[in-house]
């Protein structure tokens, strides 16, 4: 079925704000089921950031679901294993991703997020979609039985029936229809980055996050060559993630990991200037429902959290999938999305809450709080760990292999 046979009525019509992962998700397996959704995008064009992302078993299954395992097996790494280790890279806790894979039948997968992003918009626009990209939403408002969409620099509003919000973490969406709503800063920055060095080829196939006093560095590479990495401080003062990266960054970074194992000190070392960028970690708060009669929140929108559990994108897949499924029912807008919040909500809330404890757990300020960590995770049966985790990346739902995967 392709999306030129979908039938654009009034009684379907809806926008999808946002195409990075949620948005575009949410636009394959609207296509999958027959629902036509306008995507709107603010950039101009396919826009993100050159880092990775770490992809976990439940959203593996929903990739595959989709038709993309290829391409993702293609161009990602999947990993043996995931250390968690002492600044001189002694592990101290690790997770087995081929045990992983198979409880889950997924290990956890590596991949540029571009690759990602362009893998799913090639599949969306192959099958049809389109996206209408310079849209950038400034307003909404939402009428008993219509939206309005108002879009900056005099670009035409639209109105539709109803209108996903997969517009990531800093969403209008949200701030339109829920103000009461904000983004907590965690006290934490990340300095995202890529080096082209030696001791690279160490790091194929398995992720290292590296624990110091206050600080975390996590690497790996996907071909032996480059290595990816992250710098994790709790800064004293804040600076917006859009301020320019000081030129001295490698020298500062250099500094604040100089008593790391000399490999990661030869990472920074090597570190391109140019490649990279800040990211301060926020999570949504102040947000009671994902919802209103017309709107609904989906991925960072909704719950928007720090990155320590790696399940943005998969959380961002699992809701495409469940929201879609509703919508193709034939329920009104209205029941399914108070459906979804009842099922996405709970699931949601208790990654976010992991993922806000990792940040106190895994990065204390005090060199005592430091000490105590290591010593926790060394004695912590790593079996234990494996099966949490394993829980935790179980798909919330069943896939009904009758849905078929989209060709
Ligand atoms: C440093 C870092 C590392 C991460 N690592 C991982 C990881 O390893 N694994 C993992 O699963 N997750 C990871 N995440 C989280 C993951 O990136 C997000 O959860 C995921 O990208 C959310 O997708 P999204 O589509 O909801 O939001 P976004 O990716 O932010 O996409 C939102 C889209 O909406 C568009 N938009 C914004 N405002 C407007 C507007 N007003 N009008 C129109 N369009 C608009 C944007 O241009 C963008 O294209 C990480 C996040 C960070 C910051």
């Amino acid at each position: 079925m392709r999306a030129d046979e979908v039938k654009e009525n009034t009684l379907t019509r809806a926008a999808i704000i946002g195409g990075g992962i949620a948005g575009l998700a949410t636009g394959l397996f609207a296509l999958k089921r027959q629902l036509s959704m306008r995507l709107y995008e603010g950039h101009k064009r396919l826009t993100c950031q050159d880092n990775l992302l770490w992809l976990a078993p439940n959203g593996l299954h929903l990739l595959a679901e989709l038709g993309l395992m290829d391409e993702i097996t293609k161009y990602g790494v999947a990993q043996e294993m995931m250390h968690f280790s002492s600044k001189k890279l002694r592990p101290l806790l690790s997770l087995n991703c081929q045990k992983l894979a198979r409880t889950n039948g997924y290990p956890i997968i590596a991949i540029q997020r571009g690759k990602l992003y362009e893998i799913m918009l090639k599949r969306f626009l192959d099958l049809g979609g389109s996206v209408h990209y310079g849209h950038v939403l400034t307003a909404i408002r939402e009428y008993d039985s219509s939206v309005e969409l108002s879009f900056a620099e005099q670009v035409e509003p639209a109105k539709v029936d109803y209108v996903i919000g997969a517009d990531g973490l800093g969403s209008r969406t949200r701030r339109c229809m829920f103000p009461g709503s904000s983004i907590s800063y965690q006290g934490l920055r990340t300095y995202l980055g890529r080096s082209k060095t030696p001791v690279s080829s160490r790091f194929v196939g398995q992720t290292i996050e590296a624990w110091g006093n206050g600080t975390r560095f996590v690497l790996t590479s996907l071909d032996g060559v480059t290595t990816y990495w992250s710098a994790i401080e709790r800064p004293r003062t804040y600076e917006k993630n859009s301020a320019p990266i000081p030129e001295d960054i490698i020298a500062r970074l250099r500094q604040s990991f100089a008593t790391f194992d000399p490999d990661i000190l030869n990472v920074i070392e090597h570190g391109l200037v140019s490649s990279v960028h800040r990211c301060n970690f926020g999570v949504v708060a102040g947000l009671n429902k994902f919802h209103t009669d017309r709107v609904c929140l989906v991925g960072d929108a909704a719950h928007g959290m720090p990155p320590n559990m790696g399940q943005g994108a998969s959380l961002a897949l699992e809701d495409a999938y469940e929201l879609t499924t509703g919508l193709a029912s034939a329920a009104a807008p209205a029941e399914v999305f108070s459906q979804f919040d009842r099922s996405r909500r709970p699931r949601a809330k208790q990654m976010m809450q992991l993922a806000n404890s990792m940040n106190t757990l895994f990065q204390p300020k005090s060199r005592l709080g430091s000490g105590l960590r290591n010593c926790a995770a060394s004695i912590f049966p790593d079996q234990l760990s494996q099966h949490r985790m394993a829980d935790l990346y179980r798909l919330p739902f069943g896939v009904p292999s009758a849905l078929g995967v989209l060709s």
